[in-house]
Parts: structure tokens; sequence; C-alpha cells
């Protein structure tokens, strides 16, 4: 290779958080190393984000073949420029179905255990490539092992998530203000959504869920054509900037709160503070939830509290760990995480609240800056 040729991909590569795609520090790097370990002559990465994560590639039709000396990254004619500017490894362009491509370099490369990702392929790739594997190749399924990399984030990967969810807090703070009775869900959603963009944002992490009123208890509701009137308003909003997610619960209340709305939210809010407060490096993930439960459960809200308290995000909205009953995960530093406990009582209505948070060594950082009051309107 040519110097200026090595320079520009040790370039391109640190901008992907990687040194050198197969140097032992890069991601690639560091997956290409655990091949031997898991007995696989290759890794088939399939999922975007996976695939992002490893490569820098941000298109959205590619394949990853991972092998112990060197990566492949298929994609389509749509994305050779990109593909080009974006990724160090080598790149195939295929002229149909990547699979072919995939299959191809299988033969060549000689491969026989090739791991792929039973959770993120389509049947309908698995069953094309099972078809047409040689004799000697099996597929070997590999659960969670990116996603795993994936957990803890390296120190650019923070800034990105903590650029989103700054731009996600203004851009609530612009819509909040402009709030009035009357005023639809959907215009309210229309609006947030707006003004995350014109801040920055290239899109919302998810769909921004607006809803008032008893509609609220409804946890994830899409907004509708309902006018906004007395009562409670749950705003769960993402913004989706330079890759990376930001995700916020906040309530407002229309008129004036009554003392079971009142009492309600301040067994939520002390149930995300008691959660935030436990959070630190070497905690499981499980204990944080049982934190927010026992709050909810001094209230006789518990029951009233249908989903885990959190979940990891970064270049996907959800991602692991969950901070639910059954996980496992100890938590870590530089994992990226939500405290987001609710309750939900129907015809009444729901309220959550909801931060993004960093774990360190002796807790965690709260990186949504936005007050945690209900917010009167
Ligand atoms: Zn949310
Ligand atoms: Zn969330």
């Amino acid at each position: 290779m040519k110097t200026s040729e090595k320079r520009r991909r040790a370039a391109k590569a640190s901008r992907g958080g990687m040194l050198e795609p197969h140097g032992p520090d890069g991601r690639i790097g560091r997956v290409a190393a655990g091949l031997e370990a898991r007995k696989l002559d290759a890794l088939l990465v399939s999922a975007g984000p996976n695939v992002r994560y490893l490569s820098g590639f941000t298109g959205d039709n590619a394949n990853l073949l991972v092998m112990p000396e060197r990566t492949i990254l298929f994609t389509d004619p749509r994305y050779q420029i990109q593909a080009a500017q974006e990724v160090a490894c080598q790149v195939r362009i295929a002229r149909g179905p990547l699979v072919m491509d995939v299959l191809a370099a299988i033969r060549r490369a000689g491969l026989r255990r090739i791991g792929y990702e039973p959770a993120r392929m389509t049947c309908e790739a698995f069953e094309s490539l099972k078809a047409r594997l040689p004799m000697q190749a099996t597929l070997e399924p590999v659960r969670g092992w990116i996603e795993e990399l994936r957990m803890v984030k390296s120190a650019e990967e923070v800034e990105r998530i903590r650029r989103s969810v700054q731009t996600n807090s203004r851009a609530f703070e612009q819509a909040a203000a402009r709030v009035r009775a009357g005023m639809k869900e959907s215009e309210l959603a229309a609006e947030l959504e707006y003004r995350m963009r014109r801040l920055g944002a290239e899109k919302p992490s998810f769909d921004t869920i607006v809803a008032g009123g008893a509609r609220s208890a409804l946890p994830h509701a899409q907004p509708t054509e309902a006018r906004l009137e007395k009562g409670l308003v749950v705003v769960d909003m993402g913004a989706l900037q330079d890759g990376y997610c930001s995700d916020m619960t906040r309530m407002l209340f229309l008129g004036r709160p009554d003392a079971k709305v009142k009492r309600a939210y301040k067994a939520v809010l002390e149930a995300q503070l008691a959660a935030i407060d436990s959070v630190r490096a070497g905690v499981g993930s499980a204990q944080v939830d049982r934190v927010a439960r026992r709050v909810l459960k001094g209230y006789g809200l518990d029951q009233a509290f249908v989903h885990s308290t959190g979940h990891g995000l970064g270049l996907e909205i959800h991602e692991p760990p969950r901070l639910g009953k059954r996980d496992k995960t100890k938590l870590a530093t530089g994992m990226a995480i939500t405290i987001e406990p609710g309750v939900y009582l129907e015809g009444f209505g729901g309220i959550r609240i909801e931060d993004t948070v960093m774990v360190t060594d002796h807790g965690c950082e709260i990186l949504t800056p936005t007050a945690k009051e209900l917010r009167v309107i």
C-alpha cells in the first residue's frame, strides 16, 4: 500500500472510532481476534447499526464479513462513493442481492464455520445463504456479541450522545413554550420534531409520543388529531444527531393538578431520583429496576408500573442493557442508559419521567438538563 493510501485509510479508520481496521485496538480488530475463541472462521454482520459501529459505514444496505486477517464490506451501487469515503476495509459493490457476493467470498476464502446474527438477519437472507453454502460450510448463530461491545461507549460516542440530548432538550423547551389548550397532539409532535431538526438533529430517534388526558395512560401512544385540554400531557421524544440517540419524557399539565395527580407525580419523581441514585459501575441493572419499584410500592403504585425502568441507547434507541427484573448485566462506566419509571392508570392517565444518564465509577452523570417538576400550563 502506498504511504498516501495508508494515511487516507488511517484517517478514515479513526473517524469510525478505529485505529487500523485489523489493529488490536480497532473495533473490527477486537472481533477478528475473538473469532477463534468462538470457533468461527468469520462473522457475517448484517445489522445496520452493528455494521456502522464496526466499519463506520452509514448506508442502510450492507453486510460485513469479518475474517481473522481481513474484512469485506458488501453494499450496492447506490453507496459506491459513500462506502469509499467512509470505510477503511475492503469494499465490494454487489450488482444483485448482497448474499450472492457474500457467498462468493465465503467460497473463495474456504470459510467453514460462519457466524451470523439470528436476531438481525432476515429469514429470506438466511434461507438464501443456507441453500447455497458450500458443502463443508455451516452457519452458526451468534447472539448479542457486537451489541455487547456497543454497550460501553467511547469518549467520542459519549460526546455525540451528549449533543443529541442537548438538542432534544432545547427542542422541548422551545416547543413547550408554545403549548396551549386546543392545540392538537399531532401539532405539538410536529413542533417538537421541527425544532429538533432546526437545532441540528437528523431526525427523531423514534416516533415522538404526545398524548393528552386519559390517553397518556398508553405508554407508547401515537399523537392523534385530539386537542389538548385540561389534564396530563405526556411528551416522550428523542433526537438522532450524528447517528446517536437521545430519549427523554416530560409531563405537562394543562390547568390545575388535583391532589391525586400531585401524589402520583411525586411518587414517579421519587422513584426516578432513587433509581438514578442507585446507578453506578458494578451495580446490577436489575437492582436499579428494583429500587424504582420499591418506591412506587410505598405509594401502592407498583402494579401500575408496567415496563422496565430503562434501557441502553446509542446508535439505536433501544440497546442492551435493559434495566428490568430479569436482566443480568452489571452496569459499567461508559454505559449510556435511560431511567424512566412510570405509572399508568386507566381512565386517569399516565405519568413517566425519563432522563438519559452516563454510568460512571461512583454514580452517574445525568445528561438531560431539562427541569423535572410537573410543568403546569
Ligand atoms: Zn422515551
Ligand atoms: Zn426510553
